[in-house]
């Protein structure tokens, strides 16, 4: 006798046979200023703010081996600004003031590692104000979303005057880039890494909670890779396991604003010297879509952090959550 309605596995989150957590520190990688009209609505039109652009150091160790892997989500601003493309040089003099010390290195420095102790460079997105110096992490492996190395190739037209990318930004032979979160991922590339201790960045992706698409990094439920798409193509988020009852989800660039996630604000939008619509979004619909699966977590007790959050940075008591300053 066959059932009278198909049977559907509801989603679940991934396996945690182990209590795996991660650590999470904080990494100051540059200030600068952004005018509050770009960013939500209604917003005064002289209005700026001096926001951070914060990095994270996320730290995993194995329950069984022991072994460490230390990753890093962004890298901030570029300390040497001359060193960016001359179309984003033009962007950043509207981005000014800006301090770019003390940059992610330094601040890694400030609690002992350096960038030869970094494992991996998680983008959540490749803006300018997030990819820093990758030629600072000479033995990193740095991961990007899907369809940001598409970007990083010039393909794709994005408006806007800090849409520009760097071809050459990272290195092939140490770049990998998430597969589609749509489609299946192939037999032949999925990497049976189960039993092993080393992040698996091409397994299925899989739902979790009201995530639709999440990738369980360790296979232990203490790191996922959340796609989180609408700002960028590629935008990726990480939801941290921090304690038995703790959790923390970096929201890179899914929104700028607190306000937003109040909802007391919209996102906002303005009319470019060509009377162009643009939006800090690459598509403002998937971006609220993504804004609400945060909004759900944050209910649910999850502490939410984007990287320009400056209510997190000037809140007193997260000053000992950065990196070396506990
Ligand atoms: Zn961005």
């Amino acid at each position: 006798m066959s059932p009278a309605y198909p049977q559907q596995t509801p989603p679940s989150p991934p396996e945690s046979p182990s209590e795996a957590t991660v650590e999470v520190y904080a990494l100051s990688a540059g200030h600068f200023s952004l005018p509050e009209r770009f960013f939500v609505h209604p917003a005064s039109q002289t209005a700026r703010r001096t926001v951070p652009s914060l990095s994270f150091l996320v730290v995993h160790q194995d329950q069984e081996t022991n072994k460490s892997t230390r990753i890093v989500f962004d890298l901030g601003l570029r300390r040497d600004t001359n060193r960016y493309s001359p179309p984003i040089q033009k962007h950043v003099e509207t981005r000014q003031p800006m301090t770019t010390l003390p940059d992610v290195t330094a601040s890694l420095a400030v609690g002992g590692l350096t960038p030869d102790d970094i494992d991996y460079i998680i983008y959540s997105h490749v803006h300018w104000d997030h990819v820093g110096e990758p030629r600072d992490f000479p033995k990193s492996t740095f991961v990007i979303g899907n369809g940001a190395g598409a970007l990083l190739q010039g393909q794709g037209s994005l408006r806007g005057s800090h849409s520009f990318f760097e071809s050459d930004l990272l290195p092939g032979d140490r770049t990998i880039e998430l597969s589609n979160p749509y489609e299946d991922v192939e037999e032949e590339t999925k990497r049976e890494v189960l039993d092993s201790d080393a992040p698996d960045f091409m397994q299925e992706w899989k739902p979790c909670g009201n995530l639709p698409r999440t990738l369980d990094v360790f296979h232990d439920g203490s790191l996922l890779i959340v796609d989180s798409p609408g700002h960028l193509p590629g935008h990726i988020n990480l939801l941290a396991k921090t304690g038995p009852t703790s959790s923390i989800y970096l929201a890179g660039d899914a929104c700028h604003d607190r306000r937003i996630m109040r909802n007391e604000r919209e996102i906002g939008e303005w009319l470019d010297d060509h009377g162009h619509i643009c939006c800090i979004h690459a598509d403002k619909k998937l971006a609220e879509q993504t804004i609400e699966r945060i909004q759900v977590l944050e209910k649910g007790g999850v502490e939410v952090i984007f990287a320009h959050d400056f209510e997190w940075e000037e809140d007193p008591k997260n000053r000992s959550r950065f990196f070396g300053r506990s």
